[in-house]
Protein backbone atom coordinates (compact mmCIF):
# COMPACT_ATOMS: atom_id res chain seq x y z
CA UNK A 1 0.00 0.00 0.00
CA UNK A 2 1.02 3.32 -0.32
CA UNK A 3 0.69 6.72 0.96
CA UNK A 4 -2.41 8.51 -1.41
CA UNK A 5 -0.58 11.76 -0.72
CA UNK A 6 2.99 11.34 -1.10
CA UNK A 7 2.94 8.14 -2.31
CA UNK A 8 5.86 6.66 0.04
CA UNK A 9 5.17 2.88 0.91
CA UNK A 10 3.11 2.38 4.08
CA UNK A 11 4.18 -0.69 6.23
CA UNK A 12 1.97 -3.22 7.50
CA UNK A 13 2.16 -4.14 10.96
CA UNK A 14 1.92 -8.47 11.80
CA UNK A 15 -1.45 -7.81 12.68
CA UNK A 16 -2.34 -6.62 9.13
CA UNK A 17 -2.48 -2.91 10.36
CA UNK A 18 -1.25 -0.09 8.51
CA UNK A 19 1.55 2.10 10.10
CA UNK A 20 -0.60 5.24 8.90
CA UNK A 21 -3.89 6.48 9.25
CA UNK A 22 -7.11 6.17 6.66
CA UNK A 23 -9.11 9.58 5.20
CA UNK A 24 -12.30 8.36 4.34
CA UNK A 25 -13.62 11.02 1.12
CA UNK A 26 -17.02 10.46 0.14
CA UNK A 27 -17.26 7.01 -0.47
CA UNK A 28 -13.42 6.38 -0.99
CA UNK A 29 -10.81 5.08 2.11
CA UNK A 30 -7.60 6.99 1.61
CA UNK A 31 -4.51 6.20 3.46
CA UNK A 32 -1.70 8.48 4.79
CA UNK A 33 1.23 7.82 6.09
CA UNK A 34 2.13 8.65 9.82
CA UNK A 35 5.28 11.09 8.11
CA UNK A 36 1.81 13.48 6.88
CA UNK A 37 -0.22 12.85 9.37
CA UNK A 38 2.51 14.96 11.50
CA UNK A 39 3.26 17.55 9.13
CA UNK A 40 0.24 18.23 7.31
CA UNK A 41 -3.05 19.54 8.57
CA UNK A 42 -5.65 16.78 8.25
CA UNK A 43 -8.33 19.44 7.03
CA UNK A 44 -5.54 20.39 4.36
CA UNK A 45 -4.95 16.21 3.36
CA UNK A 46 -8.62 15.99 3.25
CA UNK A 47 -8.98 18.37 0.50
CA UNK A 48 -6.00 17.13 -1.85
CA UNK A 49 -6.69 13.74 -1.66
ZN1 LIG B 1 2.66 10.30 2.98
Amino acid sequence: MKCNYCNKKIETTFLKKIVGTYLVKGKKKKIVCPQCQKTKDMKDLKKKL
